[in-house]
């Protein structure tokens, strides 16, 4: 476990800036004598008190509600006392300095980012998947995904690994049993139908791993990277899609130089879509470092537009560029400006199942787009409300899995290695216990709440 630091933290946990009101919060094992250094009046915990707050010589400095909660029972699990002043930042900061100064032999100090919620998890308030959902529900842009962090928060992913993890590990329990008594070796298999309790637990990992990856595109979003010859209407289509103006559109070819990056979200998905230099043949040293920055981008990429024109798609330079993209990354090919096209002329000849007619122009087909982006990316959340999920969770989910096959392929040989059987139990275990964080490094902890905000 953490080494656990014994001072007493502090910080406004209220956004900087101006405010109805602004909270000051401090945690730590005793607040007894702090509070009473503060406080004339004797402070009633889990009580609202209205108070002045005065500095040392006894002046107010503000007044407000003070609120006391006696640990465990508080966010902490520590003693935790918030003061609630007006909202301004030079109240703020004379309320944080009063509770320096009142505290200084006691040893309080300013929190560390995220400080507050790294004691709640080492006092097993909540666990790590939880108390990353409190950073995610603060930082979330849009309402999916608050409301999905606050399903994280309370559990509804937790809950999941937890309820795998005791399976795992009962199924682990039987095995141990087992070898301690050799003769029953063989039929132990068979007698506890191990090897269909191990299939359940696959499959249903299986399907808590589909929701995972359901759940890290929510959070992280998906890199859509525009790319396409000049002035085929990369821009205009960020345009469009963005709903205002943020890049230049010019009739010059070859306009774009830098790339623009663009955040908009559809149906709750968050999309960084990413207009790039056009892609063609050139002497121009300036547009080949734009060229050679949008291959760049294009490497990076989750979802790949490769967009034409409509009047000239799939041309040589076309054809180029397709054979250049990466096989990985899933490509749509779209063809612009079907406004231009006669009527009997816009439905393109799909030469494959990812094309797609569109007008950055008029709009037409950009709905169609929006869908087919989400469905590429394999964004198919089904009836379940999603979770928030991370890369790290997600990568905990596939070694288990992978233990899990290997544990199957020790019980399907002939000579049933039992005991490398309840290894993989075990390290399968271990990783589902990462994502909870009842195995989990001081550096991971460190790396996950230095992300917080100070306050949090
Ligand atoms: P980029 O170089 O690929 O970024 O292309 P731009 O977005 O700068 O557009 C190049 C030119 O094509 C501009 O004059 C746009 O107004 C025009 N354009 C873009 N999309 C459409 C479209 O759907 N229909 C029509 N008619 N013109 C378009
Ligand atoms: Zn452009």
């Amino acid at each position: 476990m953490t080494t656990y630091s014994q001072d007493l933290i502090i910080a406004i946990a209220t956004a900087p800036g101006r405010g109805g009101i602004g909270v000051v919060r401090v945690s730590g094992n005793s607040l007894e004598s702090l509070v009473n250094r503060l406080f004339t009046t004797p402070i009633k915990p889990r009580h609202a008190h209205y108070l002045p707050f005065n500095d040392a010589h006894g002046k107010a400095i503000d007044a407000g509600i003070v609120l006391y909660f006696k640990g465990p029972n508080s966010y902490t699990g520590e003693d935790v006392l918030e003061l609630q002043g007006h909202g301004g930042p030079a109240v703020l900061r004379r309320l944080l300095a009063r509770c320096l100064e009142a505290g200084k032999d006691l040893g309080i100090r300013h929190a560390e980012p995220g400080e507050f919620t790294h004691r709640a998890f080492l006092n097993e308030r909540l666990d790590l998947a939880q108390a990353e959902a409190v950073a995610d529900l603060i930082d979330a842009s849009s309402e999916t995904a608050a409301r999905s962090a606050m399903a994280s928060l309370s559990g509804a992913f937790s809950d999941q690994v937890n309820t795998l993890g005791d399976r795992i590990v009962h199924l682990r329990m039987l095995v141990e049993a087992t070898l301690d008594f050799p003769e029953e070796e063989i039929d132990f298999l068979e007698k506890y139908q191990a090897r269909d309790a191990l299939e359940a637990i696959r499959q249903d990992l299986q399907s808590l791993t589909k929701q995972a990856r359901q759940g890290m595109i929510l959070r992280e979003g998906l890199h859509v990277v525009l790319a396409g010859q000049p002035n085929v209407g990369k821009s205009s289509l960020l345009n469009a899609l963005a709903g205002d103006d943020v890049a230049i559109v010019t009739p010059i070819a070859g306009t774009t130089r830098d790339k623009v990056i663009q955040q908009i979200h559809i149906q709750g998905v968050p999309l960084h879509i990413v207009d790039t230099a056009g892609l063609r043949e050139t002497d121009d040293t300036v547009e080949s470092i734009g060229i050679a920055r949008t291959w760049a981008e294009i490497e990076k990429a989750n979802v790949i537009i490769h967009l034409q024109d409509a009047r000239s798609h799939q041309d040589q330079l076309d054809t180029a560029i397709t054979q250049r993209l990466p096989a990985r990354t899933p490509v749509l090919k779209v063809y612009n400006k079907i406004d231009l096209l006669p009527d009997n002329q816009r439905v393109i000849g799909v030469d494959q199942d990812l094309a797609l007619g569109i007008s950055a122009k008029t709009g037409m087909g950009l709905d169609t787009l929006r869908q087919k982006l989400l469905d590429i990316a394999g964004w198919n959340p089904g009836t379940e409300s999603p979770w928030l999920a991370r890369e790290r969770h997600l990568t905990a989910l596939q070694h288990a899995s992978e233990h899990l096959a290997l544990a199957d392929e020790h019980a399907s040989q002939n000579d049933r290695v039992l005991d490398l059987f309840a290894e993989e139990l075990r390290l399968a275990h271990e990783e589902l216990c990462l994502i909870t964080g009842q195995f989990t490094s001081d550096d991971l902890l460190g790396e996950i709440f230095s992300s917080f905000c100070i306050g949090k």
